[in-house]
């Protein structure tokens, strides 16, 4: 059921996701672990010093596809149905969770349950759910949506299109009518969340091969998926519209980019991931002291990331931040960095 308290303090929330220890991690350490759960709130690193830090919620290994839908999904729905724009951002370092969190099986497809089946099917699902249930009640309206989705994927500071690999550094345009938006971007009509997943292969085969043409692993980029909301009624005579803006983000891997040692196209790659993790946490972290009543100057503009989504964060958007971590003592250094990020992006 949605949670109506999930955006009551601030327009953004930080969710710790923890996936299970790998096989392999597990053979290499045990089972020991390097964080510690003290409720479903707070976390400890237990690293030296030792670190406590809170967050909206701790989400465990137990902690099931679909219930994580239900407690960040469903919001996101009902907000996007209300005529707001919102963002859900995938961080952590490769191999933390972030395609399991944001996709999942997608194969399987939402129909058949299938366990692993990630966030974005099933956000879909309950968005075609919730529109065929307002149409039936608002039928002398004559409500009518239309979504319409695009898939791209940032890696150096450029745009490419999965929807449509031949279109490749796309550039970001503003209007004063249409707000910042991607120049000469596919937009394909969806009408379900079957489409919605078509796309969804589509785009996660183009960026493999994107990854492979241009020489990077996928994890070296952002992947963006948007959806445009749109919704037309009447009442009175008068036709009304609404637009709400989705978007779905698969984070670069946040594990430190070496700089040292790197030259010519490789240490412009590092810079470039690293400067649009810390431009993004630096724009979330100057809303959260906004909304706190600062006046502070928000640096959309210094990645290409915040850049695009400028609309969809701030204002009256709603944003979600699902930081993904291992737990194992591996990858100690790089959860430290995930569970500091989380909380400058929440408290400061
Ligand atoms: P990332 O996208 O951050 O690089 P992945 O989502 O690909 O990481 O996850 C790495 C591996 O861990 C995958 O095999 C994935 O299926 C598994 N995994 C991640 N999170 C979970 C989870 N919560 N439960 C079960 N398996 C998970
Ligand atoms: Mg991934």
């Amino acid at each position: 059921h949605e949670d109506p308290s999930f955006w009551k303090d601030h327009n953004v929330q930080v969710i710790i996701r923890i996936r299970p220890l790998s096989s392999s991690e597990i053979s290499v350490q045990g089972n020991s672990k390097c964080i510690k759960q003290e409720s479903c709130q707070t976390i400890t690193w237990t690293g030296h010093p030792e670190s406590r830090f809170t967050f909206d919620l701790v989400a465990d290994e137990h902690v099931s596809q679909e219930n994580l839908f239900k407690v960040a999904g469903l919001p996101m729905v009902e907000n996007c149905m209300g005529g707001y724009n919102s963002c859900m951002f995938a961080y952590g370092q490769t191999g933390s969770g972030k395609t399991h969190t944001m996709l999942g099986d997608i194969e399987g497809g939402t129909r058949r349950h299938s366990v692993n089946c990630g966030m974005t099917p099933r956000v879909f699902e309950h968005l075609f759910t919730r529109i065929q249930k307002e149409k039936d009640i608002r039928k002398d309206e004559k409500l009518r949506f239309t979504c319409k989705c695009s898939f791209l994927e940032i890696y150096n500071e450029q745009i490419l299109d999965l929807l449509d690999p031949s279109s490749t550094n796309l550039q970001i345009r503003e209007d004063m009518k249409k707000g910042v938006y991607v120049e000469n971007l596919k937009e394909m009509e969806v009408t379900s969340a079957r489409d919605v997943i078509q796309l969804l292969i589509q785009g996660a085969a183009n960026r493999k091969v994107a990854a492979t043409n241009m020489n990077h692993a996928s994890s070296r980029s952002h992947s963006v998926f948007t959806c445009i909301i749109e919704s037309k009624w009447e009442s009175q005579a008068v036709t009304h519209h609404r637009f709400a803006r989705l978007n779905l983000v698969d984070l670069a891997g946040s594990e430190r980019q070496k700089s040292s040692g790197a030259e010519g196209e490789r240490l412009k790659e590092a810079t470039n991931i690293n400067k649009s993790l810390s431009t993004l946490g630096l724009v979330i972290m100057n809303l959260v002291n906004i909304s706190n009543g600062k006046s502070l100057h928000v640096p959309y503009r210094d990645s290409k990331l915040t850049f695009l989504l400028q609309d969809s964060l701030g204002g009256n958007a709603k944003t979600t931040i699902i930081a993904n971590i291992s737990p194992s003592n591996c990858c100690s250094l790089e959860t430290l960095s995930t569970l500091k990020f989380a909380q400058r992006a929440k408290f400061i």
